[in-house]
């Protein structure tokens, strides 16, 4: 495992690198970005994991659980998938003249994996957190810290990505219900 933190407060770069540690399954290739401006925490390129200063302003359960959904979308190969939606719809090189033909079904389709996935992630982020003793109520109090947001392009709104947590959360074990 890479990791790369871009930040020299040395608070913030330990406390990353202990909930990533407790995060990350061992030979997991991933390298760890912390950066300023507007993002949270995104995933880059499928394997590029990039996080914010402000997650220093979490706890610790909070924070490992916008860590582990990042680590989620690394180990569900949700880069390929959405690459290969992108490959289907536009054979070749990705041009703008290849493009706007398809935009429409190919904006619904990628929109449409892109929420499935974030749905995904959160359960697979709430699995972790469980699984190192944190309480679910650490799920919903980071969303909260983060801020709610609408329906957008690539991510269901924050109300619909609670209610999902929460009903995974009541379904049997493995019952995830957004797997796959
Ligand atoms: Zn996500």
């Amino acid at each position: 495992m890479q990791i790369l933190v871009v930040d020299d407060s040395k608070a913030m770069r330990s406390i990353v690198m202990r909930a990533v540690r407790q995060a990350m399954p061992a030979g997991l290739n991933v390298e760890l970005r912390v950066i300023g401006g507007a993002t949270v925490a995104e995933t880059l390129h499928g394997r590029i994991i990039v996080a914010h200063e402000r997650l220093g302003d979490l706890s610790e359960g909070e924070r490992q659980f916008v860590l582990a959904h990042e680590l989620g979308h690394v180990i569900a190969g949700h880069w390929l998938q959405m690459v290969n939606v992108y490959r289907r719809w536009v054979p070749g090189a990705v041009t703008q003249d290849k493009t706007d033909p398809v935009a429409g079904p190919l904006g619904r389709e990628a929109s449409g994996l892109s929420h499935r996935q974030e749905f995904e992630a959160d359960a697979y982020a709430l699995r972790v957190i469980r699984s190192l003793g944190r309480p679910s109520s650490d799920a919903w109090s980071a969303f909260i810290a983060l801020g709610m947001t609408q329906d957008t392009a690539t991510h269901p709104a924050t109300r619909k990505r609670v209610a999902a947590l929460k009903a995974d959360e009541m379904a049997p074990t493995g019952a995830g219900g957004n797997a796959e």
